[in-house]
């Protein structure tokens, strides 16, 4: 059998070698390193996947936050409530840019934020919502914009975890996560679903004053080369990592397909285990999958987790500590806050290998050994 790796990047680099290397070497030949025409052909591949109007390629998915929180002007002291239950980048930014993270709970079900704590969250403060399409499942967008709407909020959506994810609206429209809120960040670090080969990030939006001041912060705050209008930094998305997703965003919806394609065995082999519950499957939007994370009541998580590792088989708890209990935000007495759901969740999830390259005999192994501990 090959090894079981959480993300299997090599196998499925081999597959699409040929046309990769080309581009890459196609990169050095032309010198053209910073902005080369890949940047801005990758971008607007991009907007066209998301159907958006503009897609700004940056650095990372942290910067992207970062440079969204910026561009939407918030200021010091502003609130900006967020989930907790997420990857730290998401509630970091918030607070390297002096504005104030305002922890809330998420939904048992989708893992993602609860709109109803969002709505109890407000105050005259508070100026945008963070929510985070949280291991490939979509948060409530619908819900979401309209409590925006009402209170005059930013909504900046990390779609790190989910491009891709389809949400489906009550009048029959289709909508990609990432292009619904004010700004839609997104990252593409290796292991996401659509990952370079280094660091990449973008932002997405469909507002045209919005997209000018984004492209403006990520290049030093200058439109005219010299002329610095406001306070920017330096985030841009390498051209050889440009070439490589540009030719990866041809084969994304395949990716996601053999994910899906991952999670139905899973949901098929633990189906009625005692203890366990499987993702939750949403009608009003299609799970992409960057992680397949069970919920375990009344069983040992962290030893099935080291079980599995004595048959080589990886798993990962996403995340050990929620950032409300972050030393890094012990200023903001974020630890004393209630987040039942959030912590109850911290203590029983645990995430399985899923990628676009496992195949049966894995995936059989994998779900006997799990079946086999949570039954003897
Ligand atoms: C990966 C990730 C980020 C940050 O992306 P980088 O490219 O590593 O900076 C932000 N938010 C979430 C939810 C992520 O999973």
């Amino acid at each position: 059998m090959r090894a079981i790796q959480m993300v299997d990047l090599k196998a499925q680099y081999h597959k699409i070698k040929a046309e990769v290397d080309a581009a890459v070497l196609g990169v050095l030949e032309s010198c053209a390193f910073i902005n080369g025409p890949h940047v801005g052909r990758f971008a607007q591949a991009l907007a066209q996947y998301q159907d958006a109007k503009h897609v700004i390629p940056c650095a990372n998915g942290t910067d992207a936050l970062q440079i969204a929180m910026m561009a939407l002007g918030l200021e010091p002291g502003d609130e900006v409530i967020t989930p907790s239950f997420t990857y730290i980048a998401t509630t970091e930014v918030i607070a390297l840019l002096r504005l104030t993270p305002v922890f809330v709970d998420v939904d048992p079900k989708t893992f993602c934020i609860d709109p109803a704590a969002i709505e109890k969250a407000i105050t005259p403060k508070t100026k945008a919502i963070v929510p985070v399409h949280l291991y490939g499942q979509a948060a409530d967008m619908e819900a979401i914009m309209d409590i925006a709407r009402r209170h005059n909020l930013f909504v900046i959506e990390d779609n790190a975890q989910a491009i891709g994810c389809d949400i489906y609206y009550a009048d029959g429209s289709v909508r990609k996560t990432g292009s619904i809120g004010t700004v839609g960040t997104t990252s593409f670090f290796p292991s996401k679903n659509l990952g370079g080969y280094g660091d990449g990030g973008a932002m997405v939006t469909n507002d045209d004053a919005v997209a000018d001041t984004l492209r403006m912060v990520a290049n030093h705050g200058q439109k005219v080369r010299y002329y610095h209008d406001i306070v920017g930094c330096n985030s841009r998305l390498d051209t050889i990592q440009a070439a490589i997703l540009e030719i990866k965003l041809a084969h994304l919806n395949d990716y996601i397909d053999a994910r899906r394609r991952v999670a139905d065995y899973y949901d098929q082999a633990f189906a009625g285990l005692p203890g366990v519950t499987t993702p939750f499957r949403s009608e009003k939007s299609r799970h992409v999958f960057h992680q397949y994370t069970l919920i375990l009541e009344g069983v040992d998580r962290n030893g099935l987790h080291d079980y599995l590792a004595t048959l080589n088989i990886p798993s990962m708890i996403y995340y050990p500590v929620p950032a409300h209990r972050q030393q890094m935000f012990a200023a903001f007495g974020s630890s004393e806050q209630h987040l039942p759901v959030t912590d109850w969740l911290t203590e029983r999830v645990i995430s399985l290998p899923i990628h676009t390259e496992m195949d049966d005999e894995q995936l059989q192994h994998i779900t006997s050994s799990v079946r086999n501990y949570l039954t003897k």
